[in-house]
């Protein structure tokens, strides 16, 4: 039966480094949640603590109404698939699966019986025999998550599953797992530095960063209102426009747009602009632009466009919303749903920087 899973105030010191800190979320039962976040954000310490390989410093994790905070591992009844946690080399592919069976000394027939059905499951029946050796790295993961089923864990825990193999296998197994859980639905929690994987797979996304959760909510939430500056930059692409309010208005450069009402007069602002927001009109609205690149992909155009006051912003527009507009055309450009957050005014660089800015003002290569 699948469980949901609860942590509170979660936190965990290495020494006096703050790896995570106060991280609460709840996972619905049966629910995929993604803990999103680059790199030493916390994320696999706090998959780690609720597979009880890490104790924490502080906080407590529960599953339904069972407290696991001092539960070992095994009492757990956690699966989990972790990237470096490798197939056993020397056993073939049905015995791993067939581990945690034999580890909970199940008799022979229902083991046999079980490991049939995972194998069907994650449709790898004709490789029973083989070596992990002799399987692709995409394969192995397959019989990885087949090995952490078997024993019917309560909660499914992954940490960058598919980490190391490449775009279109990621791709595949990313379908296949979104299919695998809808069947088995068991609540999973999965790691991923990867937003596009969290925004497909997840029902909720926690966005994590410098070991605290900047963000808790549906996929659409935190993409389309992201809570901070961290979040709006880092959960897909965005343009980066800074600047100032003046009464009561974000003054961006030469746009003026509303939404400044959680700011204070003079507070330096940086706001974030989805490329696909950035209007391209004829109407005589916005301000003035020059289309300086302009890239077709199937029925969408990729614009790079020059504003008048200097900035350079990547929008993504319809060719049939174009009207016409060609590289090199002059245009009326106006901004949908801008988000403003107030940043330290000597910061509005680093802020800036904290992102891969590509030169043009966007925070992450545009899809
Ligand atoms: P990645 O995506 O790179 O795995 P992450 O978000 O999963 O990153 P963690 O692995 O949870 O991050 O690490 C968070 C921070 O805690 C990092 O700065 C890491 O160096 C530190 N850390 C993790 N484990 C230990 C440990 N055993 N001792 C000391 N520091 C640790």
């Amino acid at each position: 039966m699948s469980m949901p899973i609860k942590v509170e105030g979660l936190t965990k010191h290495f020494g006096s480094f703050e790896a995570v800190q106060d991280v609460t979320f709840t996972a619905a039962a049966g629910s995929i949640t993604a803990l999103l976040g680059p790199s030493g954000s916390g994320k696999s310490t706090v998959l780690r603590m609720i597979a009880g390989l890490e104790q924490p410093t502080a906080g407590r994790i529960w599953m339904g109404d069972d407290e696991l905070t001092a539960k070992s591992v095994q009492e757990r009844a956690v699966g989990f698939v972790f990237q470096h946690y490798a197939l056993f080399r020397h056993m073939n592919v049905a015995d791993n699966v067939a581990f945690g069976l034999r580890v909970r000394k199940e008799e022979k027939a229902s083991r046999d019986a079980r490991v049939k059905e995972l194998l069907e499951l994650v449709q790898m029946t004709h490789f029973a025999h083989r070596y992990p050796d002799q399987l692709s790295g995409g394969q192995r993961q397959r019989i990885a998550l087949a090995r952490a089923l078997a024993p019917r864990p309560r909660v499914l825990l992954l940490d960058e599953p598919f980490g190391a193999l490449d775009a279109k296998v990621r791709q595949d197994l990313r379908r296949w797992l979104d299919e695998l859980h809808r069947e088995l639905g068991v609540t999973s929690l999965l790691v991923t530095h990867d937003q596009e994987e969290a925004l497909e797979l997840a029902n909720q996304v926690v966005v994590m960063h410098e070991g605290r959760v900047e963000q808790a909510g549906a996929p659409a939430d935190v993409y389309n209102d992201p809570a901070t500056a961290f979040v709006a930059g880092f959960v897909g692409a965005a343009n980066v426009l800074h600047g100032h309010v003046v009464h009561g208005h974000v003054h961006l450069g030469t746009f003026q747009v509303p939404g400044a009402d959680h700011l204070e007069e003079g507070a330096a602002v940086a706001a974030y602009v989805r490329p696909h927001d950035v209007r391209v009109t004829e109407e005589e609205t916005g301000v003035r632009g020059r289309i300086e690149r302009m890239a077709t992909l199937g029925w969408l155009a990729r614009l790079s466009i020059k504003l008048s006051g200097g900035e350079t912003l990547v929008a993504h527009v319809p060719h049939d919303e174009l009207g016409g507009a060609k590289e090199g055309d002059e245009v009326w450009v106006d901004l949908r749903s801008p988000k403003a957050f107030g940043i330290e005014s000597d910061s509005a660089g680093s802020a800036a920087s904290a992102d891969p800015v590509n030169g043009q003002g966007v925070t992450s290569p545009v899809a």
